[in-house]
């Protein structure tokens, strides 16, 4: 008992070990990955339910590691949070999203959102208000173009600064979307705290609604919850045309699945936008 004992530490060491060593090789793999141009964003459409007009693009990140492949947002967004590298790397991606908000305004297509995900470790860098307002400014484009999600954990982690930090982006026009909800451990009371604009319903509430009767009963009911509020309701994880047509007639507002597009890599956003919106 005494030596499994004594393994099990070793194990249990080995494995820290391990996870830290991979973090700090991922670290220094993501400054070299922004120097030689290996990220990109791909972009999915986001559909008003009641016309299936485009009403914006989630911006998604992309790796394309020259050995190992495409790398998944969800391997190495985790491993990064609350490093300086993911602030960095933050800084990248709402940098891209301006430009992108550039094209798609010289498609005469002013209105089209493009919604940028922050990390918790973003959201509490406290330069991220004058980052942003630098951005604004240097590409002369107004904030209400721009919906920043943020989860449920994230809300949480530290309210009075989330607020604090909330009202500023608020008060330059950002508007805020909170991701994967219904997952989080948190309460509802944060909603009548903070100036939240969207919800966004998880995934895998949708993948099973019209199987599973409890998924059904929540997403119908956070539907009725958000509406009654005011906020704008989006679901995601819409692939098939049953789901469609159900949070549709449940008065969801807003659709985003493989059902109408995965996400499209960036350099296919303009001629998307040509076939799909310019007819
Ligand atoms: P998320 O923010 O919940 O993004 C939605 C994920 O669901 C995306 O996965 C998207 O490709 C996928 N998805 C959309 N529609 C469907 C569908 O109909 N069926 C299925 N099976 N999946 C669908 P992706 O791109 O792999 O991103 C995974 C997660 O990585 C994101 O989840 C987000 O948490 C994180 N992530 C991605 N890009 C960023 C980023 O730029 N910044 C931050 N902080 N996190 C990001
Ligand atoms: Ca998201
Ligand atoms: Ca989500
Ligand atoms: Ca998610």
């Amino acid at each position: 008992a005494k030596d499994n004992g004594g393994s099990q530490f070793h194990v249990y060491h080995q494995e820290m070990y391990q996870r830290v060593a991979h973090r700090v090789m991922l670290e220094g793999e993501v400054r070299q990955a922004l120097a030689k141009q290996q990220f990109s964003l791909s972009l999915q459409p986001q559909l008003r339910a009641e016309d299936k007009k485009i009403y914006g693009f989630e911006a998604l990140l992309r790796w394309h590691h020259p050995e190992r492949g495409m790398i998944s947002p969800e391997d190495f967004i985790p491993i990064l949070e609350n490093s300086q590298h993911m602030i960095e790397l933050g800084y990248w991606i709402i940098h891209r999203c301006f430009e992108l908000a550039i094209m798609i305004r010289e498609q005469n297509l002013a209105d089209i959102r493009i919604a940028i995900n922050l990390s918790a470790g973003q959201f509490v860098d406290v330069n991220l208000p004058s980052y942003l307002q630098s951005l604004l400014d240097k590409f002369s484009l107004s904030a209400d173009i721009f919906e920043l999600e943020l989860t449920e954990q994230t809300l949480v982690k530290d309210i009075d600064h989330t607020i604090t930090m909330m009202d500023s982006l608020k008060s330059m026009g950002f508007s805020f979307a909170i991701d994967d909800f219904g997952t989080g451990y948190s309460s509802l009371a944060y909603i009548k705290k903070m100036p939240i604009d969207v919800i966004k319903i998880d995934k895998s509430f949708v993948f099973g609604m019209l199987e599973n009767h409890a998924d059904y009963q929540i997403i119908m009911s956070t539907i009725a919850m958000v509406k009654n509020l005011d906020l704008m309701v989006v679901a995601e994880g819409v692939e098939t045309a049953a789901q469609l047509r159900s949070l549709t007639e449940n008065k969801c507002d807003i659709i985003q699945g493989y059902y109408f597009s995965k996400p499209i890599p960036e350099i296919e956003l303009i001629e998307f936008i040509k076939t799909h919106i310019h007819d």
